[in-house]
């Protein structure tokens, strides 16, 4: 099979495309056959080597993909050759024509959620839904604000934000992006490259404030988000790239919060419950993930140096 390997940390062209050899799945695994595989940012900070977490060269990069099931090893129930499935995690990694899962590591995949879209499922709505649900307590009729909706978690967040009965504001640096993050059920729309477009919560809100933040870029915004909260309200972090300086009195007099998150730190406990809690939205059509852009699996280069850059429209998808 083709599979994009990395063998030296450093800039998007140390990912190669290189023919490997397909695995065959052990007790407990899965082969799936992939038809999509989503880049996240993390993939391009991994590959750069500056990331926390690093795994060992030479690797495959990738965790979230959609496809079929190839081969099933010992010991796995509940999964047939041929059916549709997504990945949201791989032992060997997603860039490639096929990746070998624990069985727990993939989902059904509904008929209507085309193999891209599965492929922006993974990381983004388990992000998502991890952040509002498990993390921040997002309640209904409580307001939201998606500090940064139109890329994959973003979008996500407005969808299972609007579905769950809260009020959304959303926020895009385009045009484009903002019509976007509207289609996807946000009741407000801003543009966070306009200077003003904070002054507008206030009035969005009848000056209360939001009761919840989910912030993709807290090194520019998370002081300027405690302005914008109500009364005990919070604001998960998500994305950051870089330090920031807060003024701690503003969280201590509206009695707030700052909570943040890694998928990396969820326990397989919330992975079932997250999965599980996606499915039903994905086989009603409340959550149709939005895929922005198609690519060769030869273009992972590119795709890494598209996914970090400003305008973002839902995921971007790699086809081997
Ligand atoms: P993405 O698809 O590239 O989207 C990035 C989003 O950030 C876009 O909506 C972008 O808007 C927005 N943004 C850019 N400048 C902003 C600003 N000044 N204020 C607010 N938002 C701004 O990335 P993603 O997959 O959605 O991930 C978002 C962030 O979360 C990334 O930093 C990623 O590494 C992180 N993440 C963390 C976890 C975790 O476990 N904690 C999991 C997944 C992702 P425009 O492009 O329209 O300006």
């Amino acid at each position: 099979m083709r599979a994009i390997v990395v063998r030296e940390w450093g800039p998007p062209d140390v990912m190669k495309l290189e023919e490997a050899p397909i695995p065959s799945p052990g007790p407990g695994q899965v082969l799936a056959r992939l038809r999509a595989v989503g880049v996240n940012p993390v993939e391009t900070y991994v590959r750069a080597g500056t990331y926390v977490r690093k795994p060992s060269l030479p690797y495959t990069p990738g965790g979230d993909a959609a496809g079929v099931v190839g081969a099933i090893g010992a010991g796995v129930t509940g999964v047939e050759v041929g059916d549709r499935v997504y990945t949201h995690g791989t032992l060997t990694g997603a860039y490639a024509e096929a990746a070998l899962c624990e069985a727990a590591q993939i989902h059904p995949l509904p008929g209507r959620v085309s193999f891209a879209q599965g492929a922006a499922l993974g990381t983004p709505y388990s992000t998502a839904w991890r952040a509002l649900f498990i993390q921040a307590h997002a309640r209904p009729a409580e307001t939201v604000l998606v500090h940064g909706a139109s890329g994959g978690v973003g979008t996500a967040c407005v969808q299972l934000a609007r579905a769950a009965g809260l009020r959304v504001i959303g926020t895009a640096g385009t045009e484009k992006g903002m019509q976007l993050v509207g289609e996807q059920g946000a009741h407000d729309v801003l543009n966070h490259r306009d200077p003003e477009y904070l002054t507008r919560i206030g009035p969005l809100t009848g000056g209360r404030g939001v009761d919840l933040v989910v912030e993709m870029l807290a090194n520019v915004n998370l002081d300027r988000d405690l302005d914008l909260l109500a009364p005990r309200g919070r604001v998960i972090v998500v994305g950051n790239r870089g330090r920031v300086e807060i003024d701690p009195r503003k969280i201590m007099s509206r009695d707030a919060a700052i909570l943040a998150m890694t998928m990396f730190n969820a326990t397989p406990e919330e992975y079932r419950v997250i999965h599980a809690a996606l499915a039903p939205g994905l086989e009603n059509g409340t959550l149709v993930p939005v895929v922005g852009r198609e690519l060769p699996l030869a273009s992972a280069p590119q795709a890494h140096t598209a996914v970090l850059e400003p305008g973002a429209y839902g995921k971007i998808v790699l086809v081997p």
